[in-house]
């Protein structure tokens, strides 16, 4: 597992200035907006804490990524594209890029 450097650290602190990545809460009087790392590929399944892995979520959307939008994703990847992502998905699929 990759250890978050100084800059990924940094990012992370300039990233929860513009609040959760999906909702867009802050928590002003908690540290980082009250935001928490939140991994694409969790460390138990080999993802570390680098950049492209990470987003910054409130604790509710924490819990609704892993819990909710995680197993949907997989089965419908699993499903429709056997394992392979879509490559419509590495720019966002239909939408223009944040
Ligand atoms: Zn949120």
């Amino acid at each position: 597992m990759v250890k978050p450097t100084a800059k990924t650290k940094k990012w992370f602190v300039d990233r929860c200035e513009d609040g959760c990545q999906i909702c867009g809460m802050k928590f002003p009087h908690l540290k980082s907006n009250g935001l928490q790392w939140s991994h694409i590929i969790s460390p138990n399944d080999g993802g570390s804490d680098i950049e492209i892995n990470c987003l910054a979520l409130c604790p509710n959307c924490s819990v609704a990524f892993d819990v909710i939008l995680k197993p949907a994703i997989y089965k419908a990847i699993d499903k429709f594209y056997c394992g392979m992502m879509p490559k419509s998905w590495e720019k966002g699929e239909g939408r223009k890029s944040i």
